[in-house]
């Protein structure tokens, strides 16, 4: 490595120290304004396109969660990746076809949009004796261009999933539209959590809910404000995504 090399590195491992310090600073306060404690709110550092070197640097950190989109990416990150004292969540919409790859790998899948989906979780679980929390994904903003369970197929759904010997709900995720406003993203965040105590209320056989999972760089704080207690947060601690 060059020493070029090495002082970009270092002033990168800076940042994300520095960024990181902030993330849990305004996690603890929008914490503390909705009444609870900071560590009632989960941070999960989003990594993808991130390279592992930084990603363990993070991990040195305190982060002990990581999420990444894409089965292939994490495939070939994770040998280089400092797990012992980690999870790693999968957050990208998962094809049925790639379940195999990753149950047993993951400690959870959010990013379950479909009851077919489930099924195959279900299924690749039972097949490796294991099983799988899961979070369903909620298209909370009704929009096209997004999978995911509407709020009102959830319930449906929930009774659907609940039957699976293999997979275990442990709550919801949504990614919301891009808002104009805080007000109007508040507003988004507040029916979730809605949603998210709905569902608690009717104590399901077989489904907990026990994580919310919404926010991400832009909007965590008022996600936190209303309700999440998970919140995933890639460009604002590792730097803007080059792809
Ligand atoms: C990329 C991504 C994030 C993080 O996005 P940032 O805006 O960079 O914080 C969170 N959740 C999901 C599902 C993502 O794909």
């Amino acid at each position: 490595m060059s020493a070029m090399e090495k002082s970009l590195i270092d002033r990168r491992f800076e940042d994300i120290e520095e960024n990181l310090k902030v993330i849990r600073e305004n996690i603890a306060q929008a914490a503390l304004e909705s009444g609870r404690a900071a560590s009632d709110v989960r941070l999960m550092a989003v990594t993808k396109t991130v390279e592992p070197i930084f990603i363990n640097h993070a991990i040195d950190l305190g982060i002990d969660l990581i999420g990444e989109n894409k089965v292939q990416e994490l495939e070939s990150k994770w040998e280089h990746l400092h797990l012992e004292h980690c999870e790693v969540h999968l957050i990208g919409h998962l094809q049925t076809n790639k379940v195999k790859k990753i149950v047993g790998r993951v400690s959870m899948i959010q990013s379950v949009d479909s009851t077919h989906l489930a099924r195959e979780v279900s299924r690749q679980s039972a097949a490796r004796n294991a099983a799988t929390d899961i979070l369903l994904e909620v298209n909370i903003g009704r929009e096209e261009s997004k999978t995911g369970f509407l709020p009102e197929q959830l319930e449906e759904a929930l009774g659907e999933i609940s039957a699976l010997p293999s997979v275990r709900v442990q709550g919801l995720m949504a990614i919301p539209p891009i808002c104009g406003s805080e007000s109007e993203a508040r507003k988004i965040f507040s029916n979730m959590h809605q949603l998210f105590v709905d569902i608690s209320a009717k104590k399901l056989d077989n489904i907990s809910m026990n994580i919310l999972s919404m926010g991400m760089s832009g909007d965590y704080r008022p996600a936190i404000l209303e309700g999440a207690n998970l919140v995933r947060i890639g460009s604002a601690l590792f730097g803007a995504r080059m792809y």
